[in-house]
């Protein structure tokens, strides 16, 4: 543990240092004389305590466009000392900046997550991710350093010369996207370089990922690599949110002296009731540059009980369960399609590509999930592979679906650009016809 008097803190004395953190930013933004500042808290009071929190208004992505590029700042721009930036899908990107003190606490809560995942000042940690506006590869790697471990600033792309170079340096730990960590393993494989490379543990974000994939990762690195999830984005600080711990994987531990979670329904945003799944929300207590109160991650997930064998007594959140604004609701239940993803893709007969077709024709919306076959197989065999995905649905998502199974190739693929998996069905074509 990289800092056990913090991680280990009892959770009284951490709410009362959260609360004397919330009370220490409102001070201070209530002084900041700027249009955002002085309209985002007008008309609030002082608070605190942690209970005060809830009488904040929120933060959406939409006022780091609005704001766009330095708007939201609290301190001159001569005391930041960088800015990253997240590529929006239209428009202007998000500017993020920092302070001295934020890259600081940027690198310190890095350390932590390599050290819950198993790191140690003895590594040499290859990182994959890329370098650049994107906070994923200076975050891990200033937390590298801050660990005390060599950092190899190998940046994306190049798998080839990669897989040499992780022989060569002798890495021991590996920071990647899930998916770029399961090319580098089959292609080590491939190149013979399996039994030259000895990682023992991965630390794997900035994408979505299943236990499934979890598993692959680890099996195709072999031995007793440690996969560990690790959760964050630009606009609080970049990775370094929350991070799993390797004793207790499934749930990812939040750095919540530094980020306050809440969890809240999309719609309402009031507080959904304990262990249910609603949309993350932080606050970021420490933060100088730009701080953010109460911010809309979009990103649904649930606390998840229960204290945690690794000894750290921060709150632990389920693994992100997709976005607030992908959520469907059939028959009053909230269905995400990465959950639908999720157990389709768990399944080894099944090809990569699926789609979910929303039903509308009939008083009460229906689901229906096509699916293929990754190899040929007979009528037979077909239909158990679907009878026993309609159950695991059932199961986990307290519907009913109806799951059609088709020969390799048989669901349309999205030609260009990003896949598009959900369709609606409003009459009698099909959406994917
Ligand atoms: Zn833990």
């Amino acid at each position: 543990m990289y800092l056990p008097d913090i991680e280990t803190i009892a959770r009284d004395d951490l709410r009362r240092l959260q609360g004397d953190r919330l009370g220490r930013l409102l001070e201070r933004l209530q002084g900041v004389d700027t249009p955002f500042w002085r309209d985002k808290l007008a008309g609030v009071g002082h608070t605190n305590t942690i209970e005060g929190l809830a009488s904040l208004p929120f933060t959406e992505k939409q006022e780091f466009r609005d704001t766009f590029p330095y708007g939201m700042l609290t301190v001159p721009l001569d005391d930041v000392v960088r800015v990253h930036a997240s590529s929006g899908t239209s428009g202007k990107p998000t500017i993020v900046a920092y302070t001295a003190e934020d890259v600081k606490v940027f690198a310190e809560v890095n350390a932590r997550s390599l050290s819950a995942a198993g790191a140690d000042r003895s590594d040499i940690v290859h990182i994959a991710y890329g370098y650049g506006l994107f906070t994923g590869g200076l975050g891990l790697h200033y937390g590298v350093e801050e660990l005390g471990a060599t950092a190899v600033p190998a940046s994306g792309g190049n798998p080839g010369f990669q897989i040499e170079l992780m022989a060569d340096t002798g890495a021991t730990g590996l920071a990647a996207t899930p998916s770029f960590a399961l090319i580098l393993a089959e292609r080590a494989r491939d190149a013979g370089l399996l039994d030259a490379i000895r990682l023992r543990w991965g630390i794997h974000g900035a994408e979505s990922w299943s236990e499934g994939l979890r598993q692959k990762v680890e099996e195709a690195w072999g031995g007793d690599y440690d996969a560990c999830d690790i959760y964050g984005l630009s606009e609080i600080i970049g990775p370094g949110v929350a991070s799993e711990c390797r004793e207790n994987k499934g749930g990812l531990h939040v750095f919540e002296d530094h980020f306050y979670p809440e969890v809240v329904d999309p719609e309402t945003g009031e507080p959904v009731a304990a262990g249910e799944l609603g949309e993350l929300v932080i606050t970021t207590l420490t933060k100088t540059a730009q701080p953010v109160i109460r911010y809309r991650t979009r990103d649904m997930t649930r606390f998840l009980p229960g204290d945690c064998p690794c000894g750290r007594t921060s709150r632990r959140i389920a693994r992100i369960q997709g976005r607030a604004d992908d959520m469907l609701i059939i028959r009053g239940i909230n269905v995400y399609p990465r959950t639908i993803e999720t157990i389709l893709m768990e399944d080894s007969a099944l090809g990569n590509n699926y789609a979910i077709v929303v039903d509308r024709r009939p008083t009460l919306p229906e689901l229906e999930a096509r699916v293929e076959l990754s190899s040929p197989a007979s009528a037979e065999d077909t239909e158990a592979v679907a009878t026993r995905l309609r159950a695991r649905l059932m199961e986990t998502i307290r519907l009913r679906v109806e799951v059609k199974v088709g020969p390799p190739g048989s669901v349309p693929r999205t030609e260009l650009g990003k896949a598009k998996r959900v369709f609606e069905r409003t009459d009698d074509t099909d959406p994917l016809g």
